[in-house]
């Protein structure tokens, strides 16, 4: 027999009285190494706080043995849900998956890889019942990061704080918590461009930063590199902010304007004195750095015109496969393919 039917389950959430305290959203790819460990510790916290949770579990198109186990979790006091994608998203969307389904009064999201403890979990509830709508969590230490990854880091903040018009805290990550009214403000931001440092962000209301270290991977490799980054960081910073565009315009005045004076130059000088030919070296430098600014004016407008494109297209942001349900107190699992 069926653990829970997805329509009880549906009204379940719509009570206020039913509702789940917490849903911990954890997005994962690949991690049937971490898994074991991380619903047991994820359960271990949350039974702290001696009320009915949710657990959601996102996967963002495994290819390892990671759906299998977790479409079997339980837990006897928690329900335990299990979205699996139809191919990997990226992280960003998958937790947009999570948001979406999750029915807590608050919302945590997770990295599997417990690189995010979830021991901190009923402080950030404390700090929340005391009034907190968004509960940040700032790395204190960035272990296991060589100092390149911190350099590059620490400059992306400043930037991103420097370009766009909301700031975003220095060093926190996706670890964080948000009260149900926060999360129902980022489901409907449409964009397809999902730049969730600043998605989640954006709505604003209380925010409190509590400090963490953040642990090394527990295991297994990590999914990012230097051209995905690179990637992250321009889609935050044009997803975000028109200033780029601005200061393309802002180097075509000036060179205009350099390019005026310098003409009245010459033509003075050449009514003097005349004009010998000379003069090969700086009229290279001059071609190629206006061929220079052009080129990445150009570059910097075609990012725009890339994510409008993205965008006018309106794709689902991730396609669901599969969906299984725990209710709390069953070990069978309901699921069913979408
Ligand atoms: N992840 C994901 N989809 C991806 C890449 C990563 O769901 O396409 C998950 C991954 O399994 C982990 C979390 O996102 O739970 C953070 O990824 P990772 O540890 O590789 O990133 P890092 O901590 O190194 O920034
Ligand atoms: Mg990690």
């Amino acid at each position: 027999m069926s653990a829970v039917s997805f329509q009880d389950y549906a009204q379940a959430s719509i009570h206020p009285k039913t509702k789940p305290l917490v849903s911990v959203i954890i997005p994962f790819l690949n991690e049937s190494e971490v898994l074991e460990q991380c619903h047991q510790r994820v359960t271990k916290a949350l039974s702290e706080l001696q009320q009915g949770c949710e657990i959601i579990y996102i996967d963002d198109g495994s290819q390892d043995q990671s759906w299998h186990m977790v479409s079997q979790f339980n837990h006897p006091l928690h329900y335990v849900r299990s979205l699996r994608l139809s191919r990997n998203f990226g992280k960003e969307a998958a937790m947009s998956a999570g948001l979406k389904a999750a029915a807590g009064r608050c919302v945590i999201l997770l990295d599997a890889d417990l690189q995010d403890p979830p021991e901190y979990i009923p402080q950030m509830v404390e700090a929340w019942r005391n009034g907190a709508q968004v509960v940040e969590m700032q790395r204190r230490e960035r272990q296991g990061e060589n100092w390149l990854k911190r350099f590059t880091a620490h400059g992306f903040y400043r930037f991103m704080s420097y370009v766009s018009d909301h700031s975003i805290t220095e060093n926190v990550g996706d670890f964080r918590l948000m009260d149900e009214k926060v999360v129902k403000v980022i489901n409907t931001l449409p964009e397809r461009t999902r730049f969730m440092k600043g998605l989640l962000a954006w709505p604003g209301f209380r925010r409190q930063v509590l400090s963490f270290d953040r642990d090394p991977r527990l295991a297994g490799q990590t999914k990012w590199n230097y051209p995905k980054l690179i990637h992250l960081a321009l889609e935050g910073i044009t997803s975000f902010s028109t200033k780029p565009l601005r200061w393309a315009t802002m180097a075509g005045l000036a060179t205009s304007l350099a390019a005026f004076v310098m003409a009245l130059v010459v033509f003075t000088k050449t009514l003097i004195w005349g004009e010998p030919v000379v003069g090969y070296p700086s009229t290279i430098l001059i071609i190629l750095f206006l061929g220079g600014i052009q080129l990445l004016s150009i570059g910097v407008l075609g990012e725009y015109v890339g994510r409008l494109f993205i965008e006018s297209k309106q794709r689902p942001l991730y396609v669901l496969m599969e969906e299984a349900i725990t209710k709390p107190s069953h070990t069978n699992t309901d699921t069913r393919t979408l």
